[in-house]
């Protein structure tokens, strides 16, 4: 009995170095730059990046800065929201402000405002806001549209939702721009390994190269957005606060091409 119970054992632990052996390995975050945002970029590209916050740039500021500085490139920032969403969520208004016209200055053609209040969107305001934006789409006419991944680059509903109203007015276009999801790889930004796996990158900005255009890095462009929006911006602040880890960041914006 003992000697049964014994191979059972035996052809179990087996069994189990043979599925190991077999399995299919956890899928690793390898990534292919395919590069061709970069080169759009380089080529000259009008970029419009559609969020819904007025700090939500931060997640891409070394690609603004990349769009921004590049003297034939247009950067627009369009958002859904208005600045008294800012004063509803009880940030200092001034100091956000003072970053939005700051970024605008240096990188942009234009910060956006749709104007709408809410604190979430709900299926009314989304039916408000998808002619406007659609509208501002139109007369920009951007060549690369990008926002938000559909699972929100951090979770948040907000941006789920964008995702989501950016896709819906997609096919009304009147043209085809390029569509470009987010993706959260930032290690600092609250690292999402399933929005990764669920929306592979096609493209990378490397921010560790150095811009001619900037006169620096664009990593270190990146951190003096970053700065400039550390006194209204809890996430900034909070990365701000263990600025030596970010060393260890490594120093790219992802994107995945949809259309
Ligand atoms: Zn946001």
């Amino acid at each position: 009995m003992k000697r049964i119970k014994l191979i059972l054992v035996a052809a179990a632990a087996m069994g189990l170095l043979n599925v190991s052996a077999f399995a299919k390995p956890a899928p690793a975050l390898v990534f292919k730059n395919n590069a061709e945002l970069q080169d759009d970029i380089d080529k000259g590209s009008t970029v419009m990046f559609v969020f819904v916050h007025p700090d939500d740039e931060v997640f891409v500021s070394g690609t603004i800065a990349l769009v921004g500085g590049d003297k034939t490139s247009s950067c627009y920032i369009c958002c859904l929201g208005s600045l008294d969403n800012v004063r509803r969520e009880k940030i200092d208004v001034p100091s956000r402000l003072k970053a939005i016209r700051w970024i605008t200055k240096k990188y942009l053609k234009d910060y956006i405002f749709l104007d709408n209040n809410f604190t979430t969107l709900t299926p009314k305001i989304i039916n408000v806001i998808k002619p406007k934006l659609k509208e501002v789409i139109e007369e920009k006419k951007p060549d690369i549209l990008i926002t938000f991944a559909p699972s929100g680059y951090d979770g948040n509903v907000n941006h789920r939702l964008t995702s989501k109203i950016v896709t819906d007015i997609y096919p009304t276009l009147s043209y085809a721009p390029k569509l470009y999801f987010l993706i959260n790889v930032d290690q600092e930004l609250n690292f999402k390994a399933r929005e990764y796996r669920k929306y592979p990158p096609t493209d990378a900005i490397d921010l560790n190269v150095h811009s001619e255009k900037l006169g620096k890095k664009l990593w270190d462009e990146k951190l003096e957005i970053w700065e400039n929006y550390s006194d209204s911006t809890p996430i900034i602040m909070g990365v701000m606060a263990r600025k030596e880890r970010l060393d260890k960041n490594d120093q790219k914006e992802y994107f995945r091409k949809m259309k």
